[in-house]
């Protein structure tokens, strides 16, 4: 195809999962493109939490990534649940292994400084892909202003709305009913906090806030609240100043602590984010989904997408890029192959990726799924029913984070 550029690996997508999926292909000798929409990085959402799995997963990647991540994020010690309706206090098992909740730009920037100069392009924005019936079937992939680039294989992480995802046949996300919204709050003095995350929820209002603090000085926290009509919650969008306001209201009308209160209405503002009905991919469509076309596939979100009730999609994309990297060097690739034999071998790799992160992911979507739906303000025989699905399914609730993803 005249004037398109060829690449023989390209990612869709520079969230944590492209560019982890990158640096994985690069420790293992493979070089790849990414291709990100935006302009410079997204480091949207203030902070993550990074349960054992995820760690194990970022130590792959390189203790240079991983040691320094550490370095600026305190050990959480325990998890409690404070119902205010009843007052009771429980305390949830935090797994065996380290939970530290990062600073998002910290997590993006320290994967984006491990690449290549040159790994990542900004501003391209893929808004088809379709396969070249003149190039033995690669993939092409079409851009926005009307670039085209040609690739030989493409790894789809552009997040749960993926362009590449719908290319491979993966059926449309669903949301669930509620919004949240997440924010940093800087204590110049230290906070006073204990090493804790902890989660206030009011039933007959079905919200949940969680706190956790990043180091002496930051909290991250977030608001899980029912979801209001997009028409009212599409004024909230790009208008941060709104949603901090918005979300102090609510807080304060359903009598939550006032040290809570506090935190949200002096939080940054420009650390504010909304994300309108969070989203899932249903767990059954994990089960029989196809997330293969010759040799395109997808990770991260745009594969398995889910709501935060578990605090793993992050580190479920950093489980992906280990096992994808590892299948595609045990493939061959970094050395000359036929298009032919490379194709067989690739889908082959791809096939095998799959076939490992379906057990992993069918079990941490379900559990997702199932502790979402329990603050969804469901009918009482509704909620004894999942209550009993979650205790006969996920009998050791933290076991999601005792996974290891294994060697890069
Ligand atoms: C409220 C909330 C709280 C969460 N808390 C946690 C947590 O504590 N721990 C945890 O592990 N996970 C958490 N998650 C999940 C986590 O944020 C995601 O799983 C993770 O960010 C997904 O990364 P990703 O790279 O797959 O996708 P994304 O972050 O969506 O990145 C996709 C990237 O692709 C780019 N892109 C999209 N389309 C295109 C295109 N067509 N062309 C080029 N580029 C494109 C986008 O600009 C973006 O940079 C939470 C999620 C939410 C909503």
């Amino acid at each position: 195809m005249e004037g398109a550029e060829e690449h023989q690996i390209v990612i869709v997508g520079g969230g944590i999962s492209g560019l982890a999926t990158a640096l994985a292909l690069h420790r293992k000798g493979i070089k790849s493109v990414v291709l990100e929409r935006g302009d410079s990085l997204r480091d949207e959402g203030g902070a993550i939490g990074i349960l054992a799995n995820g760690w194990r997963a970022l130590d792959q990647l390189g203790l240079s990534v991983s040691d320094h991540l550490r370095q600026t994020a305190v050990l959480i010690q325990r998890s409690l649940m404070i119902s205010l309706d009843d007052g009771i206090q429980k305390e949830f098992p935090l797994g065996v292994g380290e939970t530290r909740c990062v600073k998002r730009g910290y997590l993006i920037n320290a994967l984006a400084d491990a690449l290549p100069f040159g790994t990542i392009r900004f501003g391209c924005s893929v808004i088809s892909i379709e396969l070249d019936s003149s190039t033995s079937y690669f993939p092409i992939l079409h851009l926005l202003g009307g670039k085209t680039i040609i690739a030989k294989i493409v790894i789809g992480c552009d997040g749960g709305r993926s362009v590449i995802g719908k290319f491979v046949g993966l059926k449309p996300i669903k949301q669930f009913s509620h919004s949240s919204v997440r924010g940093l709050t800087n204590y110049p003095k230290g906070h006073t906090f204990k090493h804790e995350f902890i989660r206030w929820r009011k039933n007959d209002s079905s919200t949940l806030i969680g706190r956790i603090p990043i180091d002496e000085q930051y909290v991250y926290w977030f608001v899980a609240f029912k979801s209001s009509s997009p028409q009212v919650e599409e004024t909230w969008k790009d208008n941060q100043e709104l949603v901090r306001e918005k979300i102090s209201e609510l807080v304060s009308v359903n009598k939550f602590p006032e040290e809570v209160i506090e935190m949200i209405k002096t939080s940054e503002v420009e650390s504010i984010s909304f994300t309108h009905s969070l989203k899932y991919r249903a767990p059954w469509d994990l089960v029989f989904g196809s997330f293969r076309k010759g040799t395109i596939t997808v990770a991260g979100d745009a594969l398995h997408v889910m709501g935060p009730f578990l605090g793993q999609g992050g580190s479920a994309g950093l489980e992906d890029a280990i096992v994808l990297a590892r299948r595609l060097s045990k493939a061959g690739l970094g050395g000359e192959m036929e298009d032919e034999m490379m194709k067989k071998r690739v889908g082959e790799a791809m096939d095998d990726y799959i076939k490992e992160r379906r057990r992993r992911l069918v079990g941490l979507s379900t559990q997702t799924y199932v502790t979402g739906m329990l603050i969804q303000g469901l009918p009482l025989f509704v909620k004894i029913f999942l209550i009993l699905v979650m205790r006969v399914l996920f009998r050791d609730v933290s076991s999601h984070s005792k996974y290891d993803c294994g060697r890069l």
